[in-house]
């Protein structure tokens, strides 16, 4: 669920300096930019994928390295079309569109407040006199064919989401590993969604990551556990950074029918309000729907899917195959899951959003000009640090690429000697680099370097022996 909104001019504005900068300095570029791009895909640029690995470990790291309770997984995706079948994407996964015909572009029912006419960008879709159809559903759904006959039995689906790779190995997980209930599934990926309006920069896209958990828990105990995982989750992004009062958490009040609970994490963008992330408690519904998928599947004939009626469950649906055995209680039942459901791209945007400020620093000749920056926490910044030799003589850049070179065995680090320094300080403040290092006449002397903050632009000299402690504690420190 999302309740995205048009802002004001600033908000218009600043989405624009964050795209415009995020473009310039190589963070994000519009997929096949060359031939004229296509619609809801996107690239990331060589600092644009460090950043969105760092989201990603980040969020591994929370769950599945640091909890003794969560296992990690990385599962196809292409799948079994039986798969969509049972989980109700193949029946459900739709949005409701209708067609101007004047225009002939294609809303998605729901969100018209939110589109843009096709004949006249200040109205509405339906306000430039063109009348709009029925809606009728579209399902969201990429197909494809495996193999080199496109016929029914051959058509699937690239995954629409990535939680269901976790459902159907749940048996695999329990039957090889030492997991017991509580116990957690994560998983980072690709889905695809063939959205109706991709917009918004990279927040609604066609191709996008997840990064989802399904927490398997005893029927029972799924309320308490619901309510710890939606603080938890919000917790971790104001751990990175994010300012609290620009995340809230919204519970759904209509539920979809899956759903015993649902409650969204939303982060403040520039053009209004959306969803980062989904939890919700899902009850059984999705082992159930696999038992049934799994007795349906011997009597598919390749035929439509559309048309096949899942089979009912057996009587005893609570001993099936994808029940779990509690050894404490002697008890067999099918777990209840808590999903949080989150997007890595939508989490990398907000993360830029809520990072992007401007501030004045002197230029060159020490009057004060506009500075971008990106406040990056340290953990997450794409860049740790920046090693400048100030002149290209007098053996300081051989100086700045030994400390370059030791600082690089742990952390990500670049050696720029080209341009002005005030110049280098800009770009590595555009790209979020909290410490730039500086090498200069004194180095020889004392061995010491000028240590800039990114934030405060503060200089402090520090010894070069220094400068790995000063990493560590920079990178691993609270959130400002
Ligand atoms: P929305 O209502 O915004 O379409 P959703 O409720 O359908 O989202 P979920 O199915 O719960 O989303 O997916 C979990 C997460 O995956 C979302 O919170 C979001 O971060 C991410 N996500 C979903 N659809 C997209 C998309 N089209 N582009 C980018 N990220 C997405």
């Amino acid at each position: 669920m999302t309740t995205e909104r048009t802002q004001s001019d600033s908000d218009d504005r600043r989405m624009d300096k964050i795209v415009a900068l995020t473009r310039r300095r190589g963070f994000i570029f519009q997929s096949s930019e060359l031939y004229g791009g296509i619609n809801g895909a996107w690239d990331y640029g060589p600092v644009g994928v460090q950043l969105k690995r760092n989201v990603k470990d980040a969020w591994w790291r929370s769950l599945v390295e640091e909890r003794d309770d969560i296992v990690g997984l990385d599962t196809a995706i292409l799948m079994h079309p039986m798969v969509w079948k049972a989980s109700g994407h193949v029946d459900g996964f739709s949005d409701p569109m209708v067609d101007c015909k004047l225009c002939k572009k294609r809303f998605r029912a729901d969100d018209l407040d939110n589109a843009i006419c096709g004949q006249k960008p200040s109205k509405r879709p339906g306000q430039c006199g063109g009348e709009l159809t029925e809606p009728r559903n579209f399902n969201l759904m990429f197909e494809t064919f495996l193999g080199p006959v496109s016929d029914t039995s051959s058509r699937t689906f690239l995954r629409p989401e990535t939680a269901q790779g976790i459902f159907v190995n749940f048996a695999n997980v329990v039957a090889t590993t030492r997991v017991k209930i509580p116990f957690g599934i994560a998983q980072i990926g690709k889905s695809f969604r063939n959205e109706i309006n991709p917009r918004n920069f990279t927040f609604r896209s066609r191709e996008f990551e997840q990064m989802e958990l399904e927490f398997f828990v005893k029927p029972g105990t799924d309320e308490e556990w619901f309510h710890r995982w939606v603080q938890w989750r919000r917790d971790w992004y104001i751990g990175l950074g994010i300012r609290p009062e620009n995340l809230r958490l919204v519970p759904h009040e209509k539920l979809a029918h899956y759903s015993r609970a649902t409650t969204d994490v939303e982060y403040r963008f520039p053009f209004g309000w959306g969803e980062l992330e989904g939890i919700a408690n899902r009850g059984d519904f999705d082992l159930r729907q696999h038992q049934r998928g799994i007795r349906t599947v011997a009597r598919w004939d390749g035929g439509d899917l559309q048309a096949l009626q899942l089979v009912e469950e057996e009587q005893d649906w609570h001993r099936g195959k994808l029940s779990y055995f509690d050894e404490e209680t002697k008890q067999r039942y099918i777990p209840y899951v808590i999903e949080p459901a989150a997007g890595a791209d939508r989490a990398t945007l907000a993360f830029l959003c809520d990072a992007y400020d401007e501030d004045s620093a002197p230029d060159a000749k020490g009057q004060l000009e506009t500075r971008e920056v990106l406040r990056l926490h340290p953990r997450l910044a794409p860049v740790k640090a920046a090693v400048l030799p100030l002149v290209r003589k007098d053996g300081q850049p051989e100086r700045a690429m030994r400390i370059y070179e030791a600082l690089k065995r742990r952390y990500v680090v670049e050696y720029d000697e080209s341009g002005s320094i005030g110049k280098r300080y800009r770009r590595q403040d555009e790209i979020g680099t909290p410490l730039c290092i500086t090498i200069d006449y004194d180095t020889s002397k004392d061995g010491t370097v000028t240590v800039r903050d990114r934030d405060s632009m503060r200089q402090v000299r520090v010894s070069e022996d220094r400068l790995l402690e000063l990493l560590d504690e920079t990178i691993h420190r609270e959130p400002r």
